[in-house]
């Protein structure tokens, strides 16, 4: 079912969970966004309710307990809330027919991913993972440049991902099994450029995990390693982390030359890239955009066109089974090995979407998630 609000080409969405993303990225990008409506916001706190309903001139405000009347009246719910809770709202949203954009990691399990894909495909709802760097120009020329052959043969993917998190943030108040910790959120970033650059599906992974102790790691390890081995004897490794400076890289390298990205997936700033080719260096800036208007953009025309979004339900599980390869092989100490799967869609640099960059919104009841910004 495609419902549609006021106008066919306007699709009217509920932001679901109010805190730090939604807040900084996802309420601000809507004013971007000219074929999406914020229609209604979904909050346990009456009154981030009421000061965000007065800020975005949205009369409907739901609690969670009224989600069923908030999903009702509108066409797409965009999900903003902490990863174990992503399957059960997005279910309830696709039985509803409404059309879910999920922020990354996707869910916990594979489990909860297939659960969701089946809800999407029963009820003919659009699902997309909020993969925002599926639009944006550094990354999607970084994809180009991959494919392209000048850097020769692909052979090595290295990347750190790390910030000093917050203690009490709910990516490590939560364990592991609900999707606390950095490989669910920025080790992800890591295996989704490393499949996006090489195109291909890794056959094995290694994980190491290390924790030294702090008090804000008792239920998360601090920081994993990771070996992935992908296809044509290419090998990926990274290490995300949650005790450890801002940093945010990673590098390509081939047969004949090196593009490294630094910083590689921000959304605050501007992503860099160096490409070495033989004596010669160039940079490139790619200027701060509102990737989560673009987004926006993008998913609305999905809904309204009636087409099968990239980054689909299949694109954000086939990172969620590497997280769950990842922390098998953290606790077993031992390789494991990923079955074969065909992903046939991958984003290319067709899928870039320009939206300008907004100021800083004033915030409700809610810390980033890194200390470092508090
Ligand atoms: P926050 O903790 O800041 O916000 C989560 C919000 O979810 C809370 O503020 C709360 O909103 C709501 N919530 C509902 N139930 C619970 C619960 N049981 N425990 C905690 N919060 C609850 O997290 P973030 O905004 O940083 O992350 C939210 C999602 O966005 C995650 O999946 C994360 O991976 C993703 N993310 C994506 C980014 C990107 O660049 N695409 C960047 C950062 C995060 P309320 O008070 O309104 O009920």
């Amino acid at each position: 079912m495609t419902r549609l609000g006021k106008s066919k080409d306007k699709v009217r969405y509920a932001v679901v969970g109010l805190g730090h993303i939604a807040q900084s990225a996802v309420l601000p990008a809507f004013k971007s966004a000219p074929n999406s409506e914020l229609f209604a916001l979904v909050s346990g706190d009456p009154e981030k309710l009421k000061k965000l309903g007065r800020t975005y001139a949205i009369q409907h405000l739901y609690s969670y307990e009224d989600y069923g009347r908030a999903l009702s009246n509108v066409d797409a719910v965009y999900l903003a809330l902490p990863n174990h809770l992503h399957r059960e709202y997005a279910v309830r949203a696709a039985a509803a027919g409404v059309h879910v954009l999920c922020e990354k990691p996707m869910a916990v399990t594979t489990e909860d991913c297939q659960a969701m894909i089946e809800a999407a495909r029963q009820n003919r709802a659009k699902l997309m993972i909020a993969y925002r760097l599926h639009f944006e120009a550094g990354n999607l020329e970084a994809i180009r440049l991959a494919s392209s052959g000048k850097l020769g043969d692909l052979r090595i993917f290295t990347s750190e991902f790390s910030q000093q998190v917050a203690a009490r943030n709910v990516r490590v108040s939560e364990f592991i099994e609900q999707g606390g910790g950095p490989v669910y959120d920025m080790g992800v970033y890591c295996i989704n450029a490393a499949r996006y650059l090489f195109a291909a599906e890794p056959t094995q992974v290694f994980a190491v995990a290390a924790n030294d102790g702090d008090e804000r790691f008792h239920h998360v390890e601090e920081m994993t390693s990771v070996v992935m081995h992908f296809p044509q004897e290419r090998l990926a490794s990274f290490t995300c982390s949650f005790g450890a400076a801002d940093v945010s890289q990673y590098s390509l390298i081939g047969t004949r030359g090196v593009l490294r990205a630094d910083p590689a997936y921000e959304y605050a700033t501007a992503i860099k890239h160096q490409v070495t080719l033989g004596e010669k260096k160039t940079n490139r800036t790619f200027s701060k955009r509102d990737q989560f208007a673009a987004e926006l953009v993008y998913f609305s025309d999905c809904v309204i066109n009636s087409e099968e979004p990239e980054p689909s339900g299949l694109e954000g599980m086939a990172d969620v089974r590497i997280v769950e390869a990842i922390y098998e092989s953290a606790r077993a100490k031992r390789a494991v090995r990923l079955p074969e799967i065909r992903v046939e869609n991958r984003p290319t640099i067709r899928q870039e979407i320009r939206r300008p960059a907004h100021g800083k919104p004033q915030m409700i009841h809610t810390k980033p998630p890194s200390r470092e910004a508090a």
